[in-house]
């Protein structure tokens, strides 16, 4: 099947809002989308849906359609992989268990990255991260944030080098549901579940290739394939992957901030011939051309 872009669709199925680690709340993130042209977006706040009831009303206003959209954690083989829920029910009582179940997580995961640096020598460490995550979950950054306040480093930079990055103290994983787990959150609650930024992983051909059979057998159903930040050699290697895989494919721009010239709503690399966009699958197709 040869699909042929709707050049007066533009569709970002990946970014973020003050809901998770995003810089503009979910309202400000509409209008935002809307000004860069976005017609179809889905809001993917971490491990939440807390902004879709905002994100919605101001879609509603002007005229964008808004998917339901979350991107989750979780563990596969001792990596941490992000897998994004799309066109799910947001009223599904198991989804909204599986939220609750998230946000322990991360409360979880904050106190035992908290208590693996009390040796540092800060007092309330938690407290301070809390309050630089603006009373929300804090993450590693936040706790980075803390050490150079406190002057126990002298940059973020050292921060992760010391305490928070790969091996050192603060790094610590192992809260997040397993990825079999999350897919099937996602499936029940009648959403499609799509790994994320596949390239991220920095993981070996053969071990992406384990990664997206166990994905598949979860129930996972597309991947990624247009992201922010990718070189065309990404792309062609992600839809050669999707296309052989037989996955629909997504794209999202996974923006967070303003001000990242590589990283904006809707500015995707048009996704290549010859994959199945995942839109067109979405209980109300996008895009799909009329059916003679
Ligand atoms: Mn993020
Ligand atoms: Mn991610
Ligand atoms: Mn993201």
């Amino acid at each position: 099947m040869t699909i042929t872009q709707d050049a007066s669709f533009c569709i970002d199925l990946h970014c973020h809002s003050t809901a998770s680690d995003g810089a503009l709340s979910p309202e400000d993130l509409i209008s935002r989308a809307a000004e860069q042209g976005v017609t179809h977006l889905a809001l993917t706040d971490h491990d939440t849906i807390v902004g879709l009831s905002e994100a919605r009303a101001a879609a509603e206003r002007s005229g964008m359609s808004l998917i339901p959209g979350t991107e989750l954690s979780c563990v596969w083989r001792s990596h941490t992989i992000h897998i994004v829920g799309l066109d799910f029910d947001p009223r599904s009582e198991t989804f909204l268990k599986a939220m609750e179940t998230q946000h322990a997580n991360r409360w979880g995961r904050a106190r035992a990255i908290a208590d693996k640096l009390s040796k540092v020598g800060v007092d309330d460490l938690l407290d301070k991260a809390t309050t630089a995550a603006n009373g929300d979950v804090p993450g590693r950054p936040h706790f980075a944030r803390v050490l150079v306040n406190e002057g126990v480093v002298k940059d973020i930079n050292q921060a992760f080098k010391r305490y928070l990055g790969q091996g050192k103290p603060g790094d610590v994983k192992a809260f997040w549901p397993e990825l079999e787990d999350i897919v099937q959150w996602i499936v029940d609650a009648g959403g499609i579940a799509v790994l994320a930024h596949p390239r991220k992983y920095k993981l070996t051909a053969t071990k992406l290739r384990a990664l997206v059979s166990d994905f598949k057998r979860a129930g996972g159903r597309a991947m990624e394939v247009s992201t922010s930040g990718q070189s065309s050699g990404d792309l062609g290697f992600l839809a050669e992957l999707c296309r052989r895989e037989e996955l629909l494919a997504s794209q999202g721009s996974d923006f967070h901030f303003p001000g990242s010239p590589w990283c904006e709503l809707g500015r995707i690399m048009k996704m290549p011939d010859g994959v199945e966009p995942v839109w067109h699958h979405f209980k109300q197709p996008v895009g799909l051309p009329e059916r003679a």
